[in-house]
């Protein structure tokens, strides 16, 4: 170390080793500080810090040490740590220049590089939409590239850095693909940013001024220009949002390993931000953030920890062991915080207008006006603030977790932007409508004019009546509509008013009354909320909820008898008889003729329950109309002529639907009626429905709601529950049940649905479809190739069993949403080849008769780019369907082709595959093949695709090939005898000890143990109890299998981080020794208890352990409070529970002596999975509980008496039942898709760690 005093040398000089060995054993003084330097006064390291009021970041002192700084005496700041991956040592210095010669070292790893390689732009690359590069850095980033720095104080060379802008922060890394930045500047703080000589810009903050060189003029301006966009008219202090360092929720100086002097460490929500000292970070200039959401902390050796990410190992030493555990509380705090606010933001998500910001339509809005239900961008939530919290209460998706109640995430996906914006934004000139690129100003107006002035708003009829309004509401919160709460308040209606009912004074009591909880959380939001208060002021005419109109209309009409059941047979002319008919005063009556005075009959309007148009000629006379009444009589009117018809049923449908639902009768509908019903926002209580049938459509109106419209060829599921009581449809978002009421009417509108669901012929549009409009057939065969068959060599162009795949065509065509392609069950060639056939037989074809020959002469067309405007135009003449689905495939095919190494099928051969498919023709016309060859090869340009969003798709992809090929090495697909081959490892985890065993479905664990010992050769002594033990590492939990349980499901239960282990059961003797010397299984005392409280659903848990009395007897385990309580807090069947060894240090387990629990009621309707934590105070008590379970749930009988060998059997043949499991659902949206892939990992998270 000595070489550093003398001038001579370079800046810097990188020693690792040597300082790697100069570290002090004792912790407690400075460890990076050399002891030669006694002569120089040497300072605590935070003072110097502190001492630091150099204008300059950069501190170039630390170069010249001799000349500028006497107290600094050691210029080797670097600090060495271990690289993660390759061992390999990384530096980090608080110090730009210091390292400057050193670029390609510091903040280096091997993991993110191809990441991040494959977004950066090139450096004048402006990012047209924010961009998810890499979890650790979430913020979109505006611009990006590479600049010269200047160091400080008028050095003269220039450093090229890396520099990436964001809303919040400046940020520059020695290269592009470091994933630590070697400094930040909060644009916050930057005070000005201005042009000067060369190509160089300052950017100024109050204290320091930075300059950066661009490499041209129009790159210099272009940086200029968006930090200008940036931090024009930006408060620090007021903007300040919660994952600002400036809202700390832990700071100070923390020490990190091997690096002189301290850091200014601030922990912020979920993110930890370190700065040289507390200066720099009053003055917002930093050394880098890290993203909480991939760190891990652990502590490491009494005052010291590791942060671990990914990217690095950060070892911080703390001031003491005291301010150790503050630190890694926090840290793990932020940790906590960081996962959990991302489940919040992605569940918000989950509804696609939500990802799209409300006022400005910028990619994944991170914030909420959670009283005005609106998802924003962070720069819109900026101007909301603006607009003070009693007009937008404005939260963060992703920070602040409390105020994310599951009621209000509700509410959000109840509502989401789109609908929200039908009432916010339903009259907004183009002219004032914001893009993401919106400059301030323009989001300030906007936003002021949507929310403060109510300017572009749906105007609610009763607005400007406030007796009207308040009323509506009251009637309204109790049932579902959200939506209408929302405008009836935000268009005057007061939250507070009196509904003058004495147990229920206001709307939210109101709503909680009739179990609304979504309506309450609207309502509790905006109790004091302002008004907007809309400048145009004009009358406005109120408008009261009117009583149905009077009707009246009269005539001859046919009629046969009423009867009390359905009409299914044709009924002649001359069953008819024909009638004077008379509609007036809400009473439809018929007589003899037009002479009488007294009706043979008549029905009141308010009995009517369904009114059925008949399709022409399905009777006598041609045209024809089913009235049904509440007293389930059946009445058939005809007619001839079509224009009466008409009339009656108009008039008739008029005089029984109430205003609520009066644009029903604007439809053209074959029926018309209520029905009682339900929906997923409340089951408890049935409300009244109104719903008419056109075509493929239901069309709804639900209690108070606005109309709505079910897709019946959409649906995701139909059918009739409940002995044919319960007609049930679910669709994306919701399900809703309408109830058989009566028999009569129900049984028709079921058999009218069914029909009207079914796929209605052979063209495109008749199918079923999914929500994106692409027929279901097509949607499940390609999302199975997707997942079963890109690996399958020759797909698409093998042939299935032909049997097969017209059993297969059937199928779809009978019930395509009911059909579930099943790996196992279903081949895949089988498939690819109903698929084929789907388009092969379709009327109309896929390029629709019309237009099939154009595409096929754009084919001929020579000019590359002609050629694909001329597909672009013909993809737009298409037919909507046509058009989705005719994507949908292409993207597949696309796909395809890109795994070709695999599955041998390249552009060329899918194109002769499907050319003569597409285009129906014979085969012998290549332009069919050539065209198709376009289609995909120019798929990203003539569909206009985001390619990012495609890159991720082919990752997807990747992922769940990859997770196939560590599926199928740990449950390799089924052999012909249906068993699976797993891995079992002898005495500890490691490759050496691998043991790879056939597992058929009936081997017990007895035999497992043995078949491996067998094959190690391990002779098994006396009172050696060898078993199997089922580990989870994520879980820090172990479990013996018992010696007759079955292997294979146990395999199928767990992830990818669980597996057996073949090891001895040390405890064994002591429990059968405990339990020899007691009489009965039972047992009682304390235990320490800590239960696993989720938040959000994440498993993420809080609380602490607490003791409680437990007793453990033949069918239950109990908990009580205390000794004395008489009644249990809990009580669980011990048959259902699963005990572990092992509680995760995570929980911080009292005493090593911990039992995981996992409670599993696998009741049909309602599966339940609780796991929670025991925690005994000695081994001791700790084996007799667990003898306990073990000898209750198994009887006593823990050990084969003679031994394990004696339990061996001839293996019978294995069970089949396993051949068929169905490793990952193949149905549902890709959202599903990726979900269950994920589940099977059982860590949500691994399988974008494996994307990347
Ligand atoms: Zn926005």
């Amino acid at each position: 170390m000595q070489k550093e005093q003398t001038p001579q040398v370079p800046p810097r000089i990188r020693t690792p080793q040597t300082v790697e060995n100069t570290q002090s054993t004792q912790p407690d003084t400075h460890p990076a500080v050399p002891t030669r330097i006694v002569s120089q006064p040497l300072c605590d390291s935070r003072l110097v810090s502190l001492d630091d009021d150099s204008d300059d970041y950069e501190d170039p002192d630390l170069f010249y040490p001799a000349v500028h700084r006497l107290n600094t005496p050691d210029r080797e700041m670097t600090l060495q740590v271990p690289g993660e991956r390759k061992g390999r040592y990384s530096s980090l210095c608080s110090d730009d220049e210091m390292l400057d010669d050193d670029e390609s070292t510091q903040w280096q790893d091997g993991g993110i590089s191809n990441q991040q390689g494959s977004v950066y732009l090139p450096s004048s690359g402006k990012l047209p939409a924010p961009t998810k590069e890499d979890s650790s850095q979430l913020t979109a980033v505006i611009k990006m590239g590479w600049l010269d720095k200047n160091p400080p104080q008028g050095a003269l060379y220039y450093q090229r850095r890396w520099v990436k802008l964001d809303v919040d922060y400046l940020r520059y890394f020695d290269n592009d693909k470091d994933v630590y930045s070697k400094g930040i500047i909060s644009t916050a703080f930057i005070t000005n940013v201005t042009s000067v000589g060369e190509v160089k810009f300052e950017v100024v903050t109050n204290n320091r001024t930075f300059i950066f060189r661009a490499e041209s003029e129009v790159e210099r301006n272009d940086w200029v220009t968006v930090l200008q966009d940036c931090t024009r008219g930006r408060q620090p202090r007021s903007t300040m949002s919660p994952s600002s360092p400036l809202t700390p929720d832990y700071q100070g100086y923390l020490e990190l390993r091997g690096l002189r002097s301290k850091l200014y460490t601030v922990v912020a929500s979920d993110k930890v931000f370190l700065y040289k000292n507390i200066e720099d970070y009053r003055i917002g200039v930093g050394i880098t953030t890290i993203e909480m959401n991939v760190g891990n902390v652990k502590e490491t050796d009494r005052r010291c920890f590791d942060l671990t990410t990914p990217y690095r190992i950060f070892s911080f030493i703390a001031e003491s062991e005291q301010l150790r555990e503050q630190w890694v509380d926090a840290m793990r705090d932020a940790i906590g915080e960081a996962l959990s606010n991302r489940e919040v933001a992605e569940r918000i998500w989950a509804e696609p207008s939500n990802s799209l910001c409300a006022d400005c339509g910028a990619l994944k809005p991170e914030w909420a006006a959670i009283n005005l239900c609106v998802v924003v961008c962070k720069r819109c939530a900026g101007e909301h603030r603006g607009l003070g919290p009693s007009i937008s209460k404005v939260r963060s998706l992703k920070m602040d977790r409390k105020v994310w109640t599951e009621e209000l995430i509700q509410v959000f996906l109840l509502l989401g932007n789109e609908r929200v914006n039908s009432f916010w934004a339903a009259n907004v000139p183009p002219s004032e409508a914001l893009t993401p690129s919106s400059c301030s100003e323009e989001r300030r107006r906007f936003i002021g004019n949507k929310y403060r002035q109510g300017k572009y708003r749906k105007y609610h009829p009763l607005y400007g009546n406030q007796g009207e309004l308040n009323n509506a509401l009251c009637i309204n919160v109790q049932c579902s509509d959200v939506l209408e709460t929302l405008s009836l308040i935000f268009c005057g209606a007061d939250v507070n008013c009196s509904t003058g009912m004495a147990s229920w004074p206001s709307p939210l009591s109101l709503a909680n009354a009739h179990s609304q909880p979504l309506q309450a959380e609207l309502i509790s939001r905006n109790l004091n909320t302002e008004l907007p208060r809309s400048e145009v002021v004009g009358d406005m005419d109120p408008i009261h909820y009117s009583a149905p109109t009077c009707v009246s209309h009269n005539g001859f009409l046919f009629k046969t008898a009423s009867m009390a059941r359905a009409i299914t047979e044709r009924k002649g002319k001359e069953e008819f008889s024909r009638r004077w008919c008379t509609l007036n005063d809400g009473t439809f009556s018929y007589y003899e003729s037009d002479k009488n005075s007294n009706p043979n009959g008549a029905l009141k309007a308010s009995e009517i329950v369904c009114l059925a148009v008949e399709p022409p000629e399905k009777h006598g006379y041609d045209h024809t109309f089913e009235l049904y009444s509440e007293s389930e009589r059946l009445y058939l009117f005809g007619t001839d002529d079509p224009d009466s018809h008409k009339e009656w049923v108009k008039s008739i449908a008029k005089s029984f639907i109430p205003a609520t639902a009066e644009p029903l009768l604007r439809l053209g509908f074959e029926r018309i009626g209520r029905l009682k019903c339900k929906d997923g926002l409340n089951l408890q209580t049935s409300k009244v429905g109104w719903f008419a049938l056109v075509g493929s459509t239901l069309h709804a109106y639900l209690a108070d709601s606005q109309g709505e419209e079910i897709h019946l060829r959409k649906l995701n599921e139909l059918s009739i529950q409940q002995d044919n009581e319960v007609l049930v449809l679910v669709e994306r978002g919701r399900t809703l049940y309408i109830e058989g009421e009566r028999k009569l009417d129900f049984a028709d509108w079921c058999t009218a649905i069914q029909a009207a669901a079914g796929s209605g012929g052979d063209t495109l549009s008749q199918q079923q479809l999914t929500e994106t409009d692409i027929p279901v057939i097509v949607h499940s065969c390609i999302g199975y190739i997707t997942q079963c068959g890109l690996t399958s060599e020759g797909i698409y162009r093998k042939s299935g069993v032909n049997s097969r795949v017209a059993a297969l065509c059937e199928r779809f065509r009978r019930d395509a949403r009911s059909l579930r392609l099943r790996e196992g069950e279903h081949q895949v060639d089988d498939v690819s080849n109903t698929l084929k056939r789907f388009f092969r037989e379709l009327e109309e074809g896929l390029f629709t008769s019309k237009d099939a020959s154009t595409w096929l002469s754009a084919a001929a067309i020579q000019d590359e780019s002609m050629k694909i405007s001329q597909y672009q135009l013909l993809l737009n003449r298409l037919p909507h369907v046509n058009k989705a689905t005719l994507q949908a495939l292409i993207n597949h095919l696309y796909c395809v082709q890109r795994f070709s190494e695999m599955n041998q099928m390249n552009l060329h051969n899918l194109a002769i595959v499907f050319g003569p498919t597409l285009f129906q023709t014979d085969g012998k016309d290549f332009t069919a093949g050539r065209a198709i060859e376009d289609l995909i090869q120019h798929y990203t340009s003539i569909f206009e695709v985001d390619e990012q969003q495609l890159k991720r798709q082919l990752e997807e992809i990747t992922a769940i090939i990859r997770m196939r090929e560590k599926l199928s090495t740990k449950f390799p697909s089924t052999e012909p005898g249906g068993h699976f081959i797993c891995t079992v490892y002898l005495e500890e985890k490691k490759d050496t000890a691998e043991q790879h065993v056939k597992i058929p479905g009936s081997m017990t664990a007895a035999e497992l143990i043995c078949e491996v010992l067998d094959r190690r050769n391990i002779t098994v002594r006396d009172k050696e109890y060898w078993s199997c033990w089922e580990i989870s590492d994520k879980e820090e939990m172990e479990r013996p299998l018992h010696y007759q349980e079955r292997v294979l499901p146990i395999l199928h239960s767990f992830g990818t981080d669980s597996h057996l282990l073949i090891k001895k059961h040390v405890a064994m003797d002591a429990m059968i020794g405990y339990l020899a010397g007691k009489g009965d299984a039972s047992k009682h005392g304390m235990m320490k208890f800590r239960e696993e409280r989720s938040i959000l659903g994440l498993g993420l848990s809080s609380g602490s352990f607490h003791d409680r009395y437990f007793i453990l007897n033949s069918n239950s385990l109990r908990m009580y409070k205390e000794v004395r309580s008489n009644r249990p807090e809990r009580d669980w069947p011990v048959k259902n529970l699963k005990v572990y060894l092992g509680v995760k240090k995570k929980l911080r387990p009292p005493t090593c002596w911990g039992l995981t629990v996992v409670y599993e009621s696998k009741k049909q309707e309602k599966p339940e999975r609780q796991q929670w934590y025991l925690c005994c105070d000695t081994q001791s008590e700790m084996r007799e509980w667990y003898a306990t379970f073990l000898s209750i749930q198994y009887d006593g009988d823990l050990w084969p008496q003679d031994g394990l060998q004696q339990t061996r059997v001839s293996r019978v043949l294995p069970d089949a039942r396993h051949g068929n499991v169905s490793l990952i659902p193949l149905r549902g949206s890709e959202n599903e898709m990726r979900n269950s892939v994920a589940a099977f990992s059982q860590d949500p998270l691994a399988l974008f760690r494996d994307v990347r």
